[in-house]
């Protein structure tokens, strides 16, 4: 079974005229209102992070800092990043329900969870939010499950278009976390080549699986299948998180890779097959980016419906 964890509340988040807004939230629970045997659906309650689990990826200053901002009406973090009187709070929300889905997963109560929140996290670095980012939800969702469930292998996959510069410095020199991301490249936010493997005790723990604008959708089938099975063999994984972005598909304004919706269905049943092998099935999934709202409704439908085994 799969818990869905969302909220109307990751809509408050407002970002004014930006890819990044409200709507995809919307429509996401429009897809869920309408989702085919609706009443197989389990949803679970979205909750705010304590601090201690932001606090575990981000040093306070960050955390003041947006929170300063947003008590004082909102602004602009970066060119592209915005927070508005509500962010602080969503994007506490939307870190504390990637928590919750962490610990459903790992008490047993469901072998996966589906979060559907924002803003999204993998671009945003300790110090500081970026890309559309404020937290890093899928790195806090780790330490969590390292620092309050007892879990010590994770394998982060990142499907996102873009790559995940934010987890990858997370992680860089850790050996408990393997980082797998395959990404547009050269793209934003300018990292992401196949040389950038880890550091330290970190060396060989992240893959970086870069794909150049015009790669076939079998070719990226491929690359991502044969990089995923290297990265799950090193990690032997506990637990696996997805940061799941939908941007590599083909009508979206942004990423524009040329991915059909139903490529995420086959992108999910080669992350299911690597949770069967090493993770006895337990995975996390949350949405990153999208932003062709009925691509990113369809295609987040089909990640659902395998996921639940449809
Ligand atoms: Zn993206």
């Amino acid at each position: 079974m799969t818990t869905v964890l969302t909220s109307s509340e990751f809509e408050k988040h407002q970002t004014g005229q930006h890819p990044e807004n409200p709507h995809r939230i919307h429509v996401l629970r429009e897809m869920l209102d309408s989702f085919p045997k609706h009443e197989r659906l389990k949803f679970a309650e979205v909750e705010q992070a304590e601090k201690q689990a932001i606090t575990a990826v981000h040093p306070l200053d960050h955390l003041q800092n947006v929170q300063n901002v947003a008590r004082a009406g909102g602004g602009r973090l970066d060119a592209d990043t915005v927070v508005s009187p509500d962010s602080y709070r969503v994007a506490t929300l939307a870190a504390g329900t990637v928590c919750k889905a962490v610990q459903l997963v790992l008490t047993g109560k469901d072998s996966q969870a589906l979060c559907l929140i924002r803003p999204p996290g993998h671009h945003a670095v300790p110090e500081h939010a970026m890309g559309f980012c404020l937290f890093n939800n899928v790195a806090i969702a780790a330490r969590y499950a390292q620092q309050e469930c007892d879990v010590s292998k994770i394998l982060i996959i990142d499907w996102d278009v873009h790559h995940g510069n934010g987890t990858q410095d997370v992680f860089y020199d850790d050996e408990t976390v393997t980082f797998f991301s395959i990404h547009r490249f050269p793209f934003y936010p300018g990292s992401g080549d196949s040389d950038e493997t880890g550091r330290g005790k970190g060396l060989g723990k992240t893959f970086n699986e870069p794909v150049t604008f015009g790669t076939s959708r079998k070719a990226y089938l491929d690359r991502f299948e044969k990089t995923l099975t290297k990265a799950a063999e090193v990690s032997k994984p506990e637990l696996i998180l997805l940061s799941a972005g939908f941007d590599a598909h083909r009508l979206d304004p942004i990423g524009s890779l040329g991915l059909e919706t139903e490529d995420f269905a086959t992108l999910t049943n080669m992350v299911l097959d690597v949770a069967q092998t090493h993770s006895q099935g337990r995975l996390v999934s949350m949405l990153e980016g999208g932003y062709h709202p009925e691509a990113l409704a369809a295609s987040v439908k089909v990640h659902l419906q395998e996921l639940l085994g449809d």
